[in-house]
């Protein structure tokens, strides 16, 4: 069988897995179960394949990039560095012709599931992608986007092994398929329903659920006007518990270089309020460009 065919099977195959819910007995310690593997795992997504394999938000020991990147390859969503300099493209392209997932490019059911499945219009990741230039030398890393399926594989065994049919459905088919689409409505639901606060060229928008599901990537309106930035939620009240992980982690020392949002932003989201309002705007700033391809070329991966 060829590696596409048994990825779209295997793919399939988790997502009725799920349904298996209603034929194991209910009890709220497997609700538990449920939101510490979806939870836990989507952290692994959000702070080591996206904000620092992606977006070079912050820098971590190599220890604990792994051990991060391994929970989220767990996640099962390929590995990380496939997750990553795909997602660079997407910024790259954001809503326009080689974004890989678009809803307004490629229709929806292709840019939340299909091209993860039948990835062959952008599947290329030319070695010059800054993901795979730079960390692919790690063999940790390459070892893990090279076996992708150990992670996922050994948690699904080890919960089998330990609680039997209950702990295999809570513990790891449902949340594996409630956090596949918690991260794929990222590149649907926040490219067509939210709000905007800031008037980027794509189609980007700001959803609290998205971001309650996703750990705080459904603030990607924000993400989308600065990638850099090691927080998607801008503000206190923009629900973040990735931003919080890596607060934590920096203020033990296992973080560090962590990418403010500059003032510049917080200003013209107030200049970009004020004119909505119908407000005189004393000040807007002259660099005020909807472009975001301020990637971190310059900062080396440690
Ligand atoms: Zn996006
Ligand atoms: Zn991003």
């Amino acid at each position: 069988m060829r590696t596409k065919q048994l990825t779209v099977l295997v793919f399939w195959t988790v997502q009725a897995s799920a349904l298996l819910v209603f034929f194991v007995p209910f009890a709220w310690p497997l609700v538990a179960m449920w939101a510490a593997s979806h939870f836990l795992r989507a952290i692994g997504l959000t702070l080591a394949f996206h904000r620092h394999f992606a977006h070079r938000a912050f820098q971590m020991p190599r220890a604990a990039r792994f051990v991060w990147a391994a929970i989220g390859t767990s996640a099962m969503q390929k590995g990380p560095l496939w997750w990553a300099g795909h997602h660079v493209n997407h910024h790259r392209f954001a809503d326009r012709d080689g974004d890989p997932h678009s809803p307004w490019v490629s229709g929806v059911y292709y840019a939340h599931i299909g091209w993860f499945l039948n990835d062959a219009r952008h599947d290329t990741l030319e070695a010059s992608n800054p993901v795979i230039r730079d960390f692919s030398k790690f063999p940790e890393i390459a070892f893990l986007d090279r076996y992708f399926f150990i992670p996922p594989l050994g948690l699904a065994l080890a919960l089998y092994a330990t609680g039997g049919l209950p702990w295999l459905v809570w513990g790891f088919c449902l949340p594996t398929v409630t956090l596949a689409h918690a991260t794929f409505a990222i590149n649907t639901v926040n490219h067509l329903f939210g709000s905007r606060r800031f008037e980027t060229i794509d189609e980007s928008r700001n959803n609290p659920v998205t971001a309650f599901f996703a750990v705080g990537e459904g603030w990607h309106n924000n993400h989308h006007r600065y990638q850099r930035a090691a927080r998607n939620g801008f503000y206190w009240w923009e629900f973040d518990p990735t931003w919080y992980v890596i607060r934590a982690m920096a203020a033990v020392g296992l973080a560090w270089d962590v990418q403010p949002v500059p003032a510049r932003l917080y200003a013209e989201a107030r200049a970009v309020r004020a004119r909505r309002r119908g407000q005189p705007v004393t000040s807007v700033t002259a660099d005020a460009g909807p472009l975001g391809f301020d990637l971190a070329e310059d900062a080396e991966p440690s």
